[in-house]
């Protein structure tokens, strides 16, 4: 048998369960001077296992974890100097500590039916109990990030083992949102 493909450390021994209840905290970087800290003042929704190759992950790591906010609920705390835009172009504009490149907030500004969120990594949180991740989307994408196309189907049973249904976009909750809303722009849709 190969050794298994590591999706995440927050993966790979078994998914923790948080709390639904769980109503916010601190985004901490990984630096150990000056570190930036940012106050997520509310709950998160849509938390994931991504497997594009935009989205910060930890070393070794072959899958981020990723959910969203409102964006009014982040605040930058501490050492916000150290914070730069990864990519100005890109939807998310993912906001990353300069020194650690531990990406800490990504708010979608266009006109997008995510506009008004803030993309967010949970296992940044000080605090335990955030929601555990409940599917695992852009799957297929890990092979642009250098995995073995031979490997997917192992990658994809270990994710469905751990309760992560694998989608190469985005969950068909997600997927229908943003249909909802590109339908509702054009008048397709008109309620
Ligand atoms: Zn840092
Ligand atoms: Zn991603």
């Amino acid at each position: 048998m190969e050794t298994p493909v590591p999706l995440h450390p927050k993966l790979d021994n078994g998914v923790t369960r948080g709390s639904p209840a769980f109503g916010g905290g601190t985004l901490v970087c990984a630096c150990a001077d000056r570190a930036v800290r940012i106050r997520i003042a509310g709950g998160i929704a849509h938390n994931h296992a991504c497997g594009c190759t935009k989205c910060w992950k930890p070393e070794g790591a072959t899958f981020s974890i990723v959910a969203v906010t409102p964006h009014e609920n982040v605040s930058v705390l501490e050492n916000g100097d150290k914070l730069e835009v990864v990519d100005p172009t890109a939807l998310i504009r993912r906001h990353r500590c300069k020194e650690c490149g531990v990406h800490m907030y990504g708010p979608v500004e266009r006109e997008h039916a995510f506009q008004g969120l803030d993309f967010i990594h949970p296992e940044r949180f000080e605090e335990s109990g955030w929601p555990e991740p409940t599917f695992a989307a852009f799957v297929s994408s890990i092979i642009e990030g250098g995995v073995d196309p031979s490997r997917m189907n192992s990658v994809r049973n270990h994710l469905r083992q751990l309760g992560l249904e694998p989608y190469d976009c985005l969950s068909p909750e997600l997927m229908d949102i943003i249909a909802t809303w590109t339908a509702r722009r054009s008048g397709a849709l008109k309620s």
